[in-house]
């Protein structure tokens, strides 16, 4: 057991009802924070009130973003339990950023301590409705005042809490997504595989142009050939062709996300045919010719699963499965929903 030093907020916040929580605007009373510095390695865990934090304006994350992140979920369960979905996987993902960032590595059953004590603190803000959560937000930043490009010596560790409606208030809707032929997210040899402010960066402009032609997403190609599918805005994604579940593998400039790794698991021990290989847009559009595209949906830990109905490319649009939420799709949302709502039994082994 680790020392947590634990400093009480002096006020409390009310948290909004549940209808209005939406994503990602409200926070709790705390949160959790450690410092790192060479001497000490990670050091100070504590769990402060969630309030303003003071940096010298030189600090390296503000010039040249050396930073990480990570993105999972809590849940209320009916009998009242609280119960986090794979912790220890995230924060291992966590610590293979640091890597790719040149962060030291977080020793993570510290840091799962942290994050239970956190939510203990804060156990009144996780909402009761079905499909909300309390969303965990772990993040890193370079802190060393230095303007000059290089690996810093200090980081500061803050893991923060906020509440989040449920992600399908307005119904389990397929949505329209342009193939992006012109910018990129990321490249191999380069940082797609790394929960980090970079990628991020390089997606808004793509994203904002997206939008405004009416798509709710893009559709990444690979850097190189603009040929191969990575990922679907910030999920990766499957495709259903002739009752094989395929997804791109993970070739370097993917994200390996949690949600993947979660319906990969589900659809071998429901013995369906899946592979991870590398698939083209042409194969895409090639199966939905011959009528064998059953199915398209982006995976990630907000949306869990989310259906897409069209796919453009080039000026060419297809509709997959009428623009219905496929019956794979709603079978894996389910399931996983009830896993993490504590309604099934977790025979993976994957709440805790
Ligand atoms: N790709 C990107 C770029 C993402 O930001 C995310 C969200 N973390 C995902 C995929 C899905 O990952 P996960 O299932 O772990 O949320």
């Amino acid at each position: 057991m680790t020392e947590i030093a634990f400093t009480k907020s002096n006020t409390l916040g009310i948290m909004p009802p549940e209808e209005q929580l939406g994503f990602g605007k409200y926070f709790t009373d705390h949160m959790f924070t450690m410092d790192y510095d060479p001497e000490n390695g990670w050091h100070n865990p504590a769990v402060i009130p969630y309030n303003e934090y003071s940096v010298l304006p030189a600090a390296m994350v503000f010039h040249y973003g050396q930073a990480i992140f990570e993105g999972m979920k809590a849940f209320r369960t009916e009998d009242d339990r609280i119960i986090v979905f794979r912790t220890k996987d995230y924060l291992a993902r966590f610590n293979r950023s640091a890597d790719a960032l040149c962060i030291p590595n977080i020793d993570i059953d510290v840091v799962t301590e942290g994050l239970k004590k956190v939510i203990e603190v804060d156990k009144a803000w996780v909402p009761t409705k079905v499909g909300t959560a309390l969303y965990i937000r772990p993040f890193i930043i370079a802190t060393d005042p230095y303007v000059g490009v290089k690996v810093s010596d200090t980081y500061k560790l803050f893991i923060l809490l906020s509440p989040v409606g449920a992600y399908y208030a307005a119904g389990f809707n397929p949505v329209s997504i342009k193939v992006e032929d012109k910018y990129v997210r990321a490249t191999l040899g380069g940082l797609g595989e790394a929960k980090t402010p970079a990628n991020y960066a390089m997606s808004l402009r793509a994203q904002e142009e997206a939008k405004k032609e009416g798509f709710a997403q893009v559709l990444w190609l690979d850097a190189v050939e603009r040929k191969y599918i990575e990922e679907v805005g910030t999920m990766n994604i499957f495709f259903k062709i002739n009752g094989e579940l395929i997804t791109p593998d993970l070739v370097g400039s993917i994200l390996g996300g949690m949600t993947r790794r979660t319906v990969l698991e589900l659809a071998k021990a429901w013995g369906v045919k899946v592979s991870e290989r590398r698939i083209s847009v042409e194969e895409v559009f090639a199966a939905h010719e011959k009528g064998q595209l059953e199915e398209v949906f982006g995976t990630g830990t907000a949306a869990v699963i989310s259906p897409v109905g069209e796919l453009s490319w080039k000026g060419k649009k297809i509709t997959i499965n009428q623009n219905q939420t496929g019956d794979f799709a709603k079978k894996l949302f389910d399931t996983v929903t009830d896993i993490q709502y504590g309604k099934v039994e977790d025979t993976f082994g994957w709440v805790d």
